[in-house]
């Protein structure tokens, strides 16, 4: 163990964190600002990396310089990754009882350093305080992160960080007083490396979780509608798709329906076209208290909107098409608004979406037709 250089190990965790913090910051930039908390992740390494380099210098700057500071920075980095999760989790950090902690850990740094110099006190303050702040992260983490890999390897991070600080306490307490981290024979010269890649997998396990976090953001935003949050027709081809092919399959019955409401260009005329938007939005609203949990409702193209109801036959569509219509025939909000819808089943097994779509718009032509606010099957 005496052959591991403590200068070298530090330099390098620098250099790594350093490296953790640059990337972070690139994603920070680069990142939609929904995606919150990167800042303070970014910030972290760098603290990490000002807590090596002035630790670095222990033989050429005075203690308050080399030992005082990187353990206020020790603690404000360990602090600010976990801000930065509860800021990614969508939280509001107590920013002002977290700045409290960096000038009581100061004071504790400093008497254990310059007033009554106690190594044993220091290093049992500092593992307490890390662990402590890595435990609660590790609290929010299994709380709020979705149960992915990023989120299971930044907890395991987490807890081996924890239990690193465990056993640097546990050797604390056995430790001479006047040893130090640099002291080739010090018991807590083992932690060292482990510490720093424990930490460097953190900030790995940080990048990973906003990486998925945009994923997911892109693959709402490309299968919703953003102003009425229904399917976007790009998806609703799909899951179409994917239904025929499955009742082709098993033999099951789908039913597809077309919805468009009625003379909605009046409603944009004579209220508006915000008031019009509105009404789309509650449309959608109230169309999905209506549904069942595997139905799909997407957004065809400005009024007019397709419901995939799997597994329902012709005439349980038409009751679900009637209920839909009435209940906006019903509705109290204003503006008024009525519905026609043309439903559709799969019949042959030729069908694909293009025809079921076909005879869907057919009916639906004929709702029309036939006076609109009803319903019509084809
Ligand atoms: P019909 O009963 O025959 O369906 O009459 P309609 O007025 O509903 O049909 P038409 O196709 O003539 O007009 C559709 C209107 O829907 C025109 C367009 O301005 C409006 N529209 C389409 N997309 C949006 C949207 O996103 N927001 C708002 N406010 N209006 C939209
Ligand atoms: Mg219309
Ligand atoms: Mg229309």
């Amino acid at each position: 163990m005496n052959s591991l250089d403590p200068r070298t190990i530090i330099f390098l965790s620098g250099v790594m964190a350093g490296l953790m913090s640059l990337v972070l910051f690139f994603l920070q930039r680069n990142f939609p600002p929904s995606i919150k908390g990167l800042g303070e992740w970014a910030v972290s390494p760098l603290l990490l990396l000002g807590a090596a380099f002035l630790s670095g210098m222990h033989n050429h700057l005075p203690p308050l310089v080399t030992v005082v500071i990187p353990f206020v920075l020790a603690v404000a980095c360990v602090s600010a990754a976990y801000l930065g999760s509860q800021r990614f989790f969508g939280l509001t950090p107590a920013r002002r009882r977290w700045l409290i902690l960096l000038p009581l850990s100061a004071a504790a740094a400093y008497w254990s350093t310059l007033v009554e110099p106690d190594f044993r006190v220091r290093a049992m303050l500092l593992t307490l305080l890390l662990g402590s702040i890595y435990a609660l992260h590790a609290r929010l983490v299994y709380r709020h992160g979705p149960r992915t890999f990023s989120t299971w390897l930044c907890l395991f991070t987490l807890l081996c960080a924890i239990l690193i600080q465990v056993l640097r306490f546990a050797a604390a307490w056995d430790s001479p007083r006047d040893t130090s981290i640099f002291d080739p024979t010090s018991a807590h010269l083992v932690f060292l490396a482990p510490a720093a890649i424990v930490f460097q997998l953190l900030c790995i396990s940080l990048i990973l979780m906003a990486s998925e976090r945009l994923r997911l953001e892109f693959q709402h935003l490309a299968t919703h509608d953003p102003l009425t949050n229904a399917f976007t027709r790009r998806h609703m081809d799909e899951v179409v798709e994917q239904e025929l092919a499955r009742c082709r399959r098993h033999g099951r019955a789908m039913s597809l329906l077309i919805m468009d409401l009625d003379h909605f260009k009046h409603v944009n005329d004579i209220h508006g076209h915000q008031v019009g938007d509105q009404v789309l939005v509650q449309f959608v609203a109230q169309v999905k208290t209506l549904l069942r949990q595997p139905d799909q409702l997407g957004r065809f193209g400005g009024e007019e909107f397709l419901l995939l109801l799997p597994e329902t036959s012709l005439e349980a569509a038409l009751q679900v098409a009637e209920r839909i219509r009435a209940a906006l025939a019903q509705s109290p909000e204003e503006p008024r608004c009525t519905l026609s819808i043309g439903v559709t089943t799969n019949r042959h097994d030729t069908d694909t979406l293009g025809t079921l779509l076909a005879r869907a718009d057919k009916a639906l032509y004929r709702a029309k037709e036939n006076g609109r606010n009803r319903v019509e099957f084809a």
